[in-house]
């Protein structure tokens, strides 16, 4: 396939990053979420087309990562949402495994996985998100009609907005993953209220039970960023909350796990 025929909207690129899986990697951050989390710190991301993106090649892409070798171990492709993209990542990837670049994926998780799978087969490793289950996702993340990211004084109920199937992949695509030696860490934004933290780690710790090397993150939810900063803060947990989240996933028998606050 022609990689310079074939364009993708970039909202930027970091040439080194070490903050986007194991090693100094290319961060390429694409536009474009079906999610609309509120505390989305890159907004700006989530729709698929906007002025300030621009429609680049993947040509334009590979040539900016190569030229970062050999100071980078390899690619990460984030967003918004990189699975969105994911029949025009496939050559990507495979052209940049062939000069001996690990790809991975920085992503929410809530994909169709048999319609990614070619994605899947050539990506290494995936920076996979729990966005949390039950009640409050709806209203956290799925509300795209809150554009302005409002945070809301009531919690929607998810279950009439999202069919359980769907609210189910999250955690689904992260066991169908795990054998597959393909994720490196599992993040959690720890948001009070909007969902029970504690029983979403305990099924995490179920799936990571027999893959100890797999990070487990847990980030405090910040406010900078987010469109609704003050809206926002009063879901933020103290930093003894987090530790103490950090301490049941301990518990319950998860053994890398870090937290960031
Ligand atoms: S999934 Fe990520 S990019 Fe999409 S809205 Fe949520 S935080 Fe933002």
């Amino acid at each position: 396939m022609d990689l310079a025929t074939i364009q993708v909207p970039l909202h930027r690129i970091i040439p080194f990053s070490n903050v986007e899986g194991q090693g100094n990697r290319t961060s390429i951050f694409l536009q474009g979420c079906k999610l609309n989390c509120l505390y989305c710190h890159n907004p700006e991301t989530i729709p698929r087309y906007t002025d300030e993106a621009k429609q680049v090649s993947l040509q334009y892409l590979y040539e900016q990562a190569m030229s970062a070798v050999p100071f980078i171990r390899g690619v990460t492709v984030s967003g918004g949402e990189p699975t969105i993209h994911h029949k025009k990542l496939v050559p990507l990837f495979q052209a940049l495994r062939k000069q001996g670049l690990t790809c991975y994926l920085d992503s929410s998780g809530f994909f169709d996985y048999e319609v990614i799978e070619p994605l899947i087969e050539v990506t290494d490793k995936f920076l996979f998100d729990l966005k949390g289950d039950g009640e409050g996702l709806q209203t956290l993340c799925f509300d795209r009609k809150n554009q302005q990211g409002k945070v809301p004084e009531q919690v929607i109920p998810t279950i009439a907005h999202i069919k359980p199937e769907n609210l189910a992949r999250n955690l689904q695509n992260l066991a169908k993953l795990l054998p597959l030696g393909k994720v490196e860490e599992v993040r959690l934004v720890f948001v009070t209220t909007f969902f029970d933290a504690h029983q979403l780690i305990e099924k995490v710790a179920k799936l990571l039970e027999p893959y100890p090397d797999v990070l487990l993150k847990i980030i405090r939810v910040h406010t900078k960023g987010a469109r609704d900063e003050q809206g926002l803060t009063p879901f933020v947990p103290t930093i003894e909350q987090t530790d103490e989240l950090a301490a049941f996933a301990k518990q319950c028998g998860i053994q890398k796990i870090t937290t960031i606050y």
